[in-house]
């Protein structure tokens, strides 16, 4: 069967939180990193493309989702998605709202829908405003975010200055109403001239009634939830197969623990692992800026590999910042990318083929490193984070991707365990 949905993603984490959500249904998901070079081979029934786009300038953001349309097309999809962060991450620029309109405009779509939505993880709208837990948008954390900080909890607002359409909304009250009132509010608006509609979701159930009333639309655009639903309502009409046989690919061998995210939840993770006894080094910019990786590399190839030993850089908030202070914010970040990346290919060179990863800009380091293009998609360890398969340097391995603040405290055990 050839490929049915092709979905884009502006970051790497951002798609195997979406390709773990889909992979729920049965139905095969592979994930490739970046637009492939050569014609899609292989191509599974939901093919998602991760692209690094989410800050880029909005020209450059724009050509590379177009390019993997393209691909997607050519693989045979038929229904697209355009993924984004939970917390509508943007500018006044961009890029959400003009890669929508790239994609409507290659599509000849005319209408499509936004719903970052993703109540499981504390993300909801109720009347085109976002919350994250309790918090609007504009009060949580994400105010303060370096590179999109959220100043306004208005997705009607937030999307407007970043399209040349009209910005309509469906509230909450008409999803509650059912997917034959959604799509009777849509058609009313598509009447009026909008082209772009944010819709209102609060829980599992609402993100069902605009799956099922949007199943149709050449584009949706959204968080990885909204998209959800959509698999089982093709696969009932056959439009998608769910996978036969036993399941996954087993990939055993020794697993190794690698964390660059600084999150909240991710320095709760790594103290739940220290505090087990795993054996661990820290790595430290402002020690990697002077003596580079080799400390590090040292340690991990004195270790016994069956210990699953961890490396993190992963610190507070105060010594993250004291190393930028000194290194500057790209330079710390890089030093510590390149050092886990070259810890990750060692690793893999003594015999590990289970990583666990943790960070988005880490996870995307790291895989580059291992050379992994694809990832086939596994069971799912914590809401958004699934184990992935790859090859790597010849070898079958699997991996796991984890953004910031996903997964529980016992984030690196619950890995080891689901694939035990
Ligand atoms: P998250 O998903 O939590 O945002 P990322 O990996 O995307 O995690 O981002 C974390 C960034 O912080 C990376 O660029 C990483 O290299 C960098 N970093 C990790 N540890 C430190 C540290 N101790 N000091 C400064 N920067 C760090």
């Amino acid at each position: 069967m050839a490929t049915y949905f092709g979905a884009i993603a502006d970051d790497l984490t951002g798609a195997t939180d979406l390709a773990g959500l889909l992979a729920r249904s049965g139905v095969p998901v592979s994930l490739r990193m970046g637009v492939p070079d050569g014609p899609p081979v292989d191509a599974a029934a939901i093919e998602i493309i991760a692209l690094k786009c989410r800050t880029e300038p909005v020209a450059d953001a724009v050509a590379e989702t177009c390019a993997a349309l393209a691909w997607l097309r050519r693989a045979g999809a038929q229904r697209f998605f355009w993924k984004y962060c939970s917390t509508f991450d943007s500018t006044q620029q961009g890029n959400i709202g003009p890669v929508a309109e790239a994609l409507m405009a290659d599509l000849g779509a005319y209408q499509t829908i936004y719903c970052p939505a993703f109540p499981e993880n504390g993300r909801s709208i109720f009347m085109g405003n976002l919350f994250v837990g309790e918090q609007p948008l504009a009060e949580s954390p994400m105010k303060d975010h370096p590179l999109t900080p959220m100043r306004d909890s208005n997705l009607m607002r937030l999307l407007a200055p970043q399209v040349t359409g009209a910005v309509g909304l469906a509230n909450r009250l008409v999803v509650a109403k059912g997917a034959a009132a959604l799509a009777a509010r849509l058609a009313e608006l598509r009447a009026q001239g909008i082209a772009h509609v944010l819709v209102d979701a609060v829980s599992n159930d609402d993100l069902s009634v605009i799956a099922a009333a949007c199943q149709d639309m050449a584009l949706m655009t959204g968080g990885s939830a909204v998209a959800m639903p959509l698999p089982a309502l093709w696969a009932a009409q056959g439009l998608v197969a769910r996978r036969q046989g036993a399941g996954f690919a087993r990939v055993d061998g020794p697993a190794v623990l690698l964390s660059g995210s600084c999150s909240a939840m991710t320095n709760r993770q790594v103290a739940a692992a220290l505090a087990a006894g795993r054996p661990a080094f820290r790595l430290d910019p402002l020690e990697l800026a002077e003596r580079g990786a080799r400390p590090a590399l040292d340690w991990l190839a004195a270790q016994d590999m069956a210990a699953t030993p961890l490396l993190y850089a992963t610190a507070e908030p105060v010594a993250v910042r004291a190393a930028q202070d000194r290194l500057g914010k790209d330079c710390a970040g890089k030093l510590v990318e390149d050092a886990l990346a070259a810890c990750a290919v060692l690793a893999r060179d003594q015999g590990a083929r289970r990583f666990v990863v943790a960070g988005g800009e880490t996870s995307g380091a790291v895989a580059k490193a291992l050379g992994i293009k694809r990832l086939d998609i596994g069971p799912e360890i914590a809401a958004g984070v699934p184990w992935c398969f790859a090859q790597s340097g010849g070898q079958d391995v699997a991996i796991t991707l984890k953004s910031g603040n996903f997964g529980a405290e016992t984030f690196f055990a619950d890995a080891l365990e689901r694939l035990a």
